[in-house]
């Protein structure tokens, strides 16, 4: 029974934990038990997972008028989850939306926005999120309040000149307000509020930077004098490192505010870095939990305990690392030469992380998390510090910390550990005055092996079981209450695999069926009329037979993929093929026409030079958007660093040339990049197609290209095709005379083959073992190429 006197716990619910309705029921389990327990629980939650970064992209949508698009994704999101849960999300959330559409179109008018407008706009996500899960646990008979966080938390004024933005980074006081406390506790029922959102004492809506629904929960706590704050997140407690990144990971069962903290400032996303300083004071233990298994203990966080023997206690991993390094011959003899460097940094804005020095360099490193690293914010800082020093950038960049108790006493045992840097780059080392880190920068595509490198050899094996539990992997399977996720088409297979292993020491398998789902799936999308494969995704003749029967056209980008069609397909109508080279030579373009193919300009070049083979012709123009997207730098194909497509701004000039030439523009095109997992991209691209296509008055076809994502790692979320069809119907109905299509490659076939092979030989070297394959880079250098990620299985 909760009584006026019954401990306080504020309970967190993130983003992946608020978003399906199973997520909801358990919720609700967890607070009758809380209740039952004799707590009085008080609830405060994130945003659906992936709202608030639609709502960060809103401004810059609004700004090229597309806002229109990435609201009504929004509104869908959130009408789905109350469906899902019996609930009328239309007259719930229409104040909001109402409110959000209006600030959007104050945006489009004024073609600009401040950090207080977009404040204002990222709470939105909590703002929606919570009236729904308020409005359900009310209706399974919960007597829960909704409380306007913004009653509740004011942010403080800013401390710093050219500190974090106040109205995106805010900080408030977890002082015990006992006027609050009162007033809560006077509540007849259980608290409901937003996370990551407060008010400054202008009234503004300000937010706690971005994971910071943590920080809001330890605010609340502090403020209320809770018993305990729980953080309910996707991962049942905080791991030795990423569990994403390394599935041997060990559970923490319990850390020290200071290490917790470490751990949190060095990378791991579970706690956000703001929370930890919020309770520590206070005393107020943080248990991490998961929404998905609630039964397991998760990791407690408290008071500095016993300082037991030293041990690193995880591994983290921060991305998005910027160097900047300053070389100077005479840096020593130069009075003031730190003073003056570093003074260019307050003056543009930039907060440094970590800083190495040596005679005659100085390297100091800037987190992406807590900069707004734009290019022009990067250029004043370096013409600034080229006036007196060498001064360069080095990107992207990852720090890898080690995290424990008094690590310098361990430097020692390290030793073995430091041959995984044998093969790095390491462009920085710092070992924190606490005793608590040590920190070495590397290219950031060598930080995920990195991890795995130095877990393996510092913690997998040698942490005692007090403090470490048992790994993520072994959590998962014990845990029954997750349900079996369906089996892939090779586990289900799996006979028949081993069957052509015994033939074949390696091997590539397709599985045809899987590419007929996946022809299926995107058939279903209504506002696409015509979908073509972009076939350097995979040119296996019965792939391209099955795609060819699933009525799909075929894209090609050389003339090698054109004879490869032309051979299997003999009688193949011309129409079903687009050809799209890049750079190719006067001879390719003229091949193709002669063979009738649908051929796509990706410069200015073919028309000035070569106008003559286009007379009479129908053509199709590659766009660059001015942004690209991917699952990795390399993979961008729009943008100004990427070598295809014509920038919008010599649309009018191609228009000219075309006129001249005797062409006839008849489809625009856009392909900026792969394995993208954001729905709202193709309605982006589509948008941007269908303004420019007011140059081109015969244009009949918008070609939004491919990049649809699959999931690689366990565990990542697939692309919502549904979300993709709703943006995509949006702009259908605005310009009905427009045909939409995609060229999909990868989304046909990633997930329908893999790369068999026998093991031939292994091999023990001291804790690794190596296993060796009949197979290697010859025949999968996608992970040395760009960073793939490729689940192995025995
Ligand atoms: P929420 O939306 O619940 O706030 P977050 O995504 O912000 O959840 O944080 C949880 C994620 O933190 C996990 O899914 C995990 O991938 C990541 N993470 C990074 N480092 C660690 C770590 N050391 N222990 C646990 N989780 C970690
Ligand atoms: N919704 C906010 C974000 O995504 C805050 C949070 O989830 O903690 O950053
Ligand atoms: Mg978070």
């Amino acid at each position: 029974m909760t009584t006026p006197t019954s401990p306080r716990v504020i309970l967190k619910f993130g983003g992946t934990s608020v978003s399906t309705p199973e997520a909801w029921m358990g919720i609700a389990k967890i607070l009758r038990e809380r209740q039952a327990g004799g707590d009085r629980p008080f609830v405060v939650h994130s945003a659906l997972s992936g709202v608030t970064d639609l709502l960060d992209q809103l401004p810059g949508a609004a700004l090229a008028g597309g806002h229109e698009l990435l609201l009504e994704a929004l509104a869908a999101r959130h009408w789905e989850l109350a469906a899902s849960l019996g609930l009328d999300g239309r007259e719930l959330l229409a104040a909001d939306l109402e409110e959000l559409g209006r600030i959007a179109a104050g945006i489009a008018l004024l073609g600009e926005v401040t950090p207080r407008i977009r404040g204002r706009i990222l709470a939105f996500g909590e703002r929606l999120a919570t009236r729904i899960g308020a409005a359900w646990l009310r209706r399974v008979g919960l007597p829960v309040v909704w409380l306007d966080a913004r009653d509740l938390l004011t942010s403080l004024p800013p401390g710093r000149e050219n500190g974090p933005s106040p109205w995106l980074s805010a900080e408030c006081s977890p002082a015990l307000d006992e006027e609050l406390r009162d007033r809560i506790d006077a509540l007849p029922g259980i608290p409901l509020t937003q996370g990551y959102t407060a008010r400054n004492t202008e009234g503004d809506t300000v937010v706690l930077g971005r994971g910071g629904s943590d920080t809001a929960a330890a605010y609340l706590a502090g403020k209320l004098g809770a018993a305990r704050l729980e953080i309910w997140t996707d991962v049942p407690g905080m791991f030795t490192a990423d569990p994403r990144l390394v599935p041997a990971a060990r559970l923490l069962r319990r850390l020290d505010f200071r290490e917790a903290q470490e751990i949190a400032t060095t990378g791991s996303k579970v706690l956000h870095p703001r929370c930890i300083p919020a309770v520590r004071e206070r005393g107020i233990p943080i248990h991490i939990l998961s929404t998905a298994a609630p039964g397991q203990p998760g990791t407690i966080i408290g008071p500095v305990g016993e300082q037991g023997a030293s041990q690193v206690k995880a591994i983290s991993r921060k991305t998005g690392v910027v160097l900047i390094s300053m070389e100077t011959v005479g840096m020593w003899q130069e009075v003031g030469f730190l003073a003056r460097a570093f003074d260019v940094f307050r003056r543009v804005g930039l907060s440094i992380d970590l800083v190495s020095t040596s005679e005659t360099n100085v390297t100091v490193s800037l987190d992406a998390a807590a900069n707004l690293l734009d290019e022009g914010v990067l250029e004043t800082l370096l013409t600034e510090l080229s006036t007196f020093c060498r001064a360069t950038v080095v990107r992207p960049c990852a720090a890898v910390s080690l995290v424990g108790n008094r690590i310098r006493a361990l430097l020692h045992q390290l030793g073995p550990a430091m041959e995984a840097f044998e093969e790095q780059r390491i462009h920085l080392v710092t070992q924190a005055a606490s005793d608590l880190n040590f920190t070495v920068v590397v290219d950031e595509d060598q930080s995920e092996k990195l991890v795995r490198q130095l877990h393996a050899q510092l913690i997998s094996e040698h942490g005692s079981p007090e403090v470490f539990g048992p790994t993520w992997q072994q959590l998962r399977e014990e845990d029954r209450s997750t349900p079996p996720r369906a089996l892939r088409w090779w586990e289900k297979k799996q006979d028949e695999l081993l069957a052509i292993a015994a033939e074949a020491p390696a091997a590539y398998v397709y599985d045809l069926e899987t590419v007929d789902r996946q022809l299926d799936r995107l058939g279903a999308l209504r506002p696409l009329s015509r979908v073509f494969y972009a076939m350097k995704a995979n040119s296996h003749p019965d792939i391209l037979r099955r795609v060819r029967t699933a009525g799909a056209g075929l894209e090609c980008v050389s003339e090698g993929e054109l004879d490869r069609v032309f051979s299997l397909f003999p009688d193949l109508d011309p129409g079903e093929v687009i050809f799209t080279p890049n750079f190719a030579p006067r001879e390719e373009y003229a091949g193709a026409l002669e063979r009738g193919v649908r051929v796509t300009l990706d410069a200015l070049h073919p028309l000035l030079h070569w106008g003559d083979l286009f007379a009479g012709r129908e053509i199709m123009v590659r766009v660059d958007p001015g942004w690209g997207k991917g699952h990795h730098e390399k993979v961008v194909t729009g943008g100004r660093h990427a070598k295809f497509g014509i920038p919008r701004f010599e649309l009018p000039e191609l228009a000219a040339l075309a006129e001249k030439a005797g062409a006839t523009v008849v489809g625009l095109h856009t392909h900026s990049g792969s394995g993208i997992l954001t729905p709202g991209h193709w309605a982006r691209v589509a948008a941007v197609l269908a303004e420019a296509s007011e140059l081109f008055p015969a244009v009949r076809i918008l070609n939004l290209g491919g990049g649809l994502g699959v999931p690689e790692r366990p565990g990542q979320e697939p692309l919502d095709l549904d979300a993709v069809s709703r943006g995509l119907e949006a702009i259908r109905a605005e310009h009905p005379g427009l045909e939409l299509w995609v060229e999909p490659g990868r989304f046909l076939v990633a997930e329908a083959g893999v790369l068999l092979a026998r093991v031939n030989q292994t091999k023990g070297k001291e804790e690794v073992r190596y296993v060796g394959l009949a197979t290697g880079m010859n025949s999968l250098i996608r992970p040395a190429l760009y960073g793939a990620y490729h689940e192995i299985v025995n």
